[in-house]
């Protein structure tokens, strides 16, 4: 008989089998770390077991856990994650239980935060402050810094005996370990200091005490930095002797770090390119014996799998895009990776939030941390429902309330779904935003919803043929009521961005919210996919020849002259837009074009002369080819005189603050899990 056509196995190099040490992984994607805020409190461990439940069995092959302290001064916020004593070892267990159930393998990350922490008892390698936390740290003595190994050490073992299958040693991103190992804080002249030699004496004493304390079987992963992008730090020589130094010293496997979480470069924002680092990983793997995880901005299965078959690393590492999808492995296995929600950078409901502590999510997946709580579940009574508006907020109710056994028809006016997501993804950077509208395409298809397209029911419609309306209908730009508002020189803000208008030499923009500082980038930025201009752009030696990879920049050309206004008189954050973690980097690139932002502005009038303002009660005349006005949105309510069905409002026609694409797709799905 002959063979039967056998169907060629997808991504064969990210879902080969591998072992680190003596622990076999079912394949080579590592979900990162990643703080979710819930590892801080015992009470909450059940929730952070369901949480990495979905994730292992979604097909993760290791999940690595969010940070935790192995003593008090390790902290990195005040009575934050700590594994110190027995009594804790029984909630870690019912996270280590919860994985193994579902299939998968889980390491602890034991983390020493350093000058990095955020209360009174940090400690380092010197008493050089670091400028992100406004707390002084303390130079260590010998005597504590062999108490710290211990502390390691006790720490490993504790996770041990809670069932974990090995520990990540937190090396990077600026914290403990990497404070040591890098001339930017290690200044000290006895045997933890001087020449790299020295400096990476108190890393491999805590790998050499966490191997003795918890034997052969256990896997010890150490995550290194590969390029720390500050200066004085550490150059791909001596990068490169460390990592081997650890292997002898008894690690399994080099995660890889980049840059130092003080650094001014921004390394996983939307702003970075797909796998930007990926050569800076792929040197060090070929200098090394051991496996090396690839990390920092990989977000689909193709790519992962192109890292991986050019050699550049053995395993992929992807954090955030865990929080977006937990199916991205079995999706990806099943050859079915159009169905994968993708991580799309934006930090917007993970990193920010936890940068400002309090409890990690993701925009595109508002169950991410809430699995116990935001449950999507079969109805038994199934209804007719029609959602009003193709946004992300309509998107989002229309496939979840479809996923339950609803019958769906998603109606939307424009040609195409998407809403203010397509005008989004014009912006450079945010490029990546199209995988949503992928994703959601493919929801609309897989969970049957009706799409009609160019369709605007009336209300006596919606009121003979549904039980349920779901009102989506989004935002209108606001356009202030300013003499000339109507004038040729006048832009609302989608009219660029969609490509209808397009913008002169010399422009205004009326606004700097997170529309404002985007129509900027798109107005001086080119797009954001090429590494290399990343890398030029912003002064990084991939080869890292020079102390922590450190080049002159070589910014692009700035292509028109901008002015950023706003009425409120603090300028101090103009230009950052909304994101605490990504804010910085935006401000740098529009000083980085001269961009000349003036606050405490009053609007005068647009004329054939320009914008007339008055700055601090002087009058003065912005001499521009046109005026971007993004000065916010109002709500459309359609289905105003609707009666009869149930009525649901989400996203931005609740409130024109839930433009805000998270609000957007968490009020959908909200509604539609409650339906
Ligand atoms: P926004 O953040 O509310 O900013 C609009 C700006 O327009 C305000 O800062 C306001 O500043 C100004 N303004 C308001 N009314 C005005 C008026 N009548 N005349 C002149 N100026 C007026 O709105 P947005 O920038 O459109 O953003 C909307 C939502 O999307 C926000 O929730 C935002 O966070 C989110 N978003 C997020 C990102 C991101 O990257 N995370 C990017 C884009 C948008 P002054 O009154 O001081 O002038
Ligand atoms: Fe990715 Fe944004 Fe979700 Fe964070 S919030 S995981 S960056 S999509």
């Amino acid at each position: 008989m002959p063979d039967a056509p056998r169907t060629p196995r997808p991504y064969p190099h990210l879902l080969a089998p591998i072992t680190l040490g003596a622990v076999t992984l079912r394949n080579r994607v590592v979900m990162g770390s990643m703080h979710m805020g819930l590892e801080d409190r015992f009470w909450l461990y059940p929730r952070l077991a369901a949480f990495y439940r979905e994730r292992a069995a979604g097909g993760a092959g290791l999940i690595v856990t969010g940070g935790v302290a192995p003593d008090v001064r390790g902290w990195l916020t005040p009575f934050g994650g700590t594994l110190n004593h027995a009594g804790a070892v029984p909630v870690h267990r019912i996270v280590t239980r919860a994985v193994h159930a579902a299939g998968g393998r889980i390491v602890m990350q034991i983390l020493h935060a350093g000058r990095y922490g955020y209360h009174p008892l940090v400690e380092s390698a010197t008493a050089v402050k670091s400028p992100i936390s406004p707390f002084p740290p303390r130079a260590m003595t010998d005597a504590r810094i062999r108490t710290v190994i211990r502390d390691y050490a006790r720490c490993a073992r504790l996770a041990q005996r809670a069932g974990y299958d090995g520990v990540e040693i937190m090396g990077s991103e600026g914290y403990l370990l990497n404070q040591f190992l890098s001339r930017h804080v290690n200044t000290r002249t006895d045997g933890w200091g001087g020449g790299i030699d020295g400096r990476m004496q108190l890393p491999l004493a805590v790998v050499r005490a966490v191997r003795a304390a918890t034997g052969p079987g256990f896997a010890i992963v150490y995550r290194l930095s590969l390029i720390d992008l500050v200066q004085d730090g550490n150059t791909m020589p001596e990068t490169i002797a460390v990592a081997q130094a650890l292997a002898d010293a008894g690690v399994d496997a080099i995660n890889t770090g980049i840059g130092w979480h003080e650094a001014r470069i921004p390394t996983i924002g939307t702003i970075v390119p797909p796998a930007a680092f990926r050569s800076v990983t792929g040197t060090v793997k070929r200098a090394l014996t051991i496996p090396v995880i690839a990390s920092n901005r990989i977000n689909t299965p193709e790519l992962a799998e192109d890292i991986l078959a050019s050699g550049d690393a053995d395993l992929v590492s992807m954090a955030r895009p865990f929080l977006a999808d937990p199916e991205f492995v079995a999706k990806a296995a099943r050859g079915d990776a159009d169905a994968i929600n993708t991580c799309i950078a934006c930090n917007q409901a993970c990193l920010d939030r936890t940068f400002n502590n309090e409890r990690a999510t993701c925009l595109v997946n508002p169950r991410a941390g809430r699995e116990t709580q935001l449950r999507i579940v079969a109805t038994r009574a199934p209804r007719r429902v029609a959602v009003v508006g193709a946004g992300v907020a309509g998107l989002a109710a229309a496939t979840t309330a479809a996923e339950r056994g609803h019958r769906v028809v998603l109606f939307e006016a424009a040609s195409d779904i998407g809403g203010q997501f397509r005008l989004a993804m014009r912006i450079p950077g945010k490029e990546d935003f199209a995988h949503t509208l992928r994703y959601f395409r493919h929801r609309i298809a897989a969970t049957g919803v009706e799409l009609r397209l160019g369709a605007a029911p009336s209300d006596a419609e919606l009121a003979r043929d549904f039980d349920d309306v779901i009102v989506a209908s989004g935002v209108v730009p606001r356009m202030p009521a300013l003499p000339g508002i109507d004038h040729p020189k006048v832009i609302a803000y989608p009219d660029l961005l969609s490509g209808r208008r397009t913008a002169g030499a010399r422009v205004a923009v009326m606004g700097a919210g997170g529309v404002g500082v985007d129509v900027c980038a798109y107005l001086l930025e080119p797009p954001h996919t090429d590494a290399r201009a990343y890398m030029a752009e912003w002064g990084i030696d991939p080869a890292v020849l020079e102390p922590g990879g450190l080049v002159r920049p070589q910014p692009p050309a700035t292509p028109r002259e901008v002015w950023l206004l706003q009425r409120r008189p603090d300028g101090r954050r103009m230009g950052s837009g909304p994101g605490k973690t990504t804010g910085w980097a935006h401000r740098i690139v529009l000083k980085r074009h001269h961009v000349q932002m003036l606050a405490g502005v009053e609007y005068v009038r647009v004329d054939d002369l320009g914008l007339h303002v008055r700055v601090d009660g002087e009058a003065r005349v912005l001499d521009v080819d046109h005026v971007i006005v993004c000065a916010g949105q109002e709500s459309v309510r359609a289905c105003a005189t609707l009666a009869g069905p149930r009525l649901h409002v989400v996203g931005g026609a609740a409130r024109a603050a839930e433009l805000d694409a998270e609000a957007a797709i968490r009020t959908g799905v909200e509604c539609a899990a409650a339906l």
